[in-house]
């Protein structure tokens, strides 16, 4: 390994005093008080470390770098919008690359989803959704229907009303919410479905559950159901096979908005641009999106809303019912621009490549199955969880040192993989050109990592 030659910054970065920043969640006797390691540059599916150490970017950044690092085409598009146009307000201006997202993603998304609101990120996208659903539901004289149903082992967002919605083991433990708007449905993975029942029984729980839950509270005070069609950051839990059309179903059968949270699902993960349709085969009310819209080289989210929606908006009889929601960065220019070369790119090859790789990733990450460690690995395209167990055959499989995620992840870095740690659990989401060879040493890696933390907890 070559010493890497660091740059004034990365040198300042790396002193001492550098602890003004406050990292994304840190616990609460390190905070404003953690070196982190320090990233300091990117190629295609690999980064960089300070100590020069190349490593395979297993998360792809955050579920987010679909193109791949260092691309030309998109550090060009970024380059010429700002030398074009920089900025234009969303209040009361509108500019072309907006215009052109719009129409783009309209083409591609779902059924009559034909409108998009163009947010900063997948947080600003699904607060973005909630907001639009109950003003909705004010200007079509409904004020009462406001309640959001989500599931445990979710993920929304970090805004106050998105945190309300996440379901994961410790969300909440130390954190508020806005539990009077939220309902929780049981999480829908088979993995830790009750030993009693089949997953086709587990299927019937759930929606049964849901069913209940309209009886009990009341369709007409249930606004929307939000859902990500694969929980990703609860660690890539799939649901039974006919779960999402059903629990869709249903909400149209009770006026309930169904709102696929496909922020980490869109955009390539799954081989198309929305997996809502062309994956799971429903037609949400609303889809959210981000990461890969922009590939992550600008913060860029947004949400698509049917034609349905705006129709009854549009049949409101309250000339003066404003939906005053907007943020000073939407519908950047640059953003916008960088999104549709970005989607240029995906539909130049790249859709195609993750559809055909896909099932080879998903092939070769199951061999892990065979460590005693691992409960199981699961996923689709080109995403996947590791679901570590104590032993797979134990009365309590799941009684397990829960730094084990953490420690998978630094014996895969002495590998030259990074992965993405959560608890007892890693996801893998590598940027979408990934080849079959990088795939292999990926879960070589993996083989590695796991068999070295299974020695650490003897
Ligand atoms: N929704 C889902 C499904 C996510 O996975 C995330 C982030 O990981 C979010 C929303 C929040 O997006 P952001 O971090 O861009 O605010």
């Amino acid at each position: 390994m070559v010493e890497p030659a660091l740059s004034q910054l990365e040198t300042d970065a790396l002193r001492n005093d550098r602890f003004h920043l406050i990292q994304a969640a840190p616990v609460a006797g390190s905070i404003g008080a953690e070196a982190r390691e320090l990233i300091t540059s990117s190629e295609d599916i690999f980064v960089f470390d300070q100590s020069g150490r190349k490593l395979i970017d297993g998360p792809a950044g955050m579920w987010c770098v679909n193109v791949g690092h260092r691309n030309q085409a998109l550090a060009d598009t970024l380059h010429d919008q700002a030398m074009s146009l920089t900025y234009s307000t969303p209040w009361y201006t509108s500019n072309a690359p907006a215009e052109k997202l719009a129409q783009i993603l309209a083409e591609r998304a779902p059924g009559d989803l034909n409108h998009v609101f163009l947010t900063t990120g997948g947080s600003s996208a699904v607060e973005t959704a909630i907001r639009l659903v109950q003003f909705y539901n004010n200007v079509r004289g409904q004020p009462q229907k406001k309640l959001l149903v989500s599931r445990q082992g979710s993920y929304h967002g970090s805004t106050y009303l998105t945190a309300s919605l996440n379901g994961r083991p410790r969300d909440h433990d130390w954190m508020d919410g806005a539990s009077e708007l939220v309902r929780k449905l049981t999480c829908p993975n088979p993995f830790h479905r009750p030993a009693n029942l089949s997953v086709e029984a587990f299927e019937d729980f759930l929606v049964d559950e849901f069913r209940k839950l309209i009886a009990h509270e009341g369709a007409g005070r249930i606004a929307a159901f939000v859902a990500e069609p694969i929980q990703a950051s609860g660690g890539v839990l799939m649901s039974p096979p006919n779960y999402l059309k059903r629990m869709r179903a249903l909400c149209a059968e009770n006026d309930i908005l169904f709102i696929a949270d496909e922020v980490v699902t869109a955009f390539g993960r799954l081989g198309h641009i929305f997996a809502s349709e062309d994956v799971f085969g429903i037609q949400p009310d609303m889809i959210t999106f981000a990461k890969g819209v922009t590939s992550g080289y600008f913060p860029l989210g947004g949400v698509m809303v049917s034609e349905r929606l705006f129709a009854e908006l549009r049949r409101s009889n309250h000339p003066n019912a404003n939906f005053v929601h907007g943020l000073t960065y939407s519908s950047h220019p640059i953003g916008c621009a960088v999104a549709i070369r970005n989607i240029e790119l995906l539909e130049d090859g790249l859709l195609e490549h993750a559809r055909e790789i896909g099932p080879y990733f998903q092939e070769q990450l199951r061999t892990l199955e065979e460590l005693p460690l691992v409960g199981e690995v699961r996923g689709a395209g080109l995403m996947a969880g590791i679901e570590c167990v104590a032993d797979a055959k134990a009365e309590n499989p799941f009684d397990l040192d829960l730094t084990v995620g953490k420690r998978i992840d630094f014996h895969c870095q002495e590998n030259g993989l990074l992965v993405r740690p959560l608890i007892n659990m890693c996801v893998m989401s590598p940027p979408l050109t990934i080849n079959r060879s990088q795939i292999d040493m990926m879960t070589d890696a993996l083989r590695k990592g796991i068999e070295a933390t299974a020695q650490d907890l003897i």
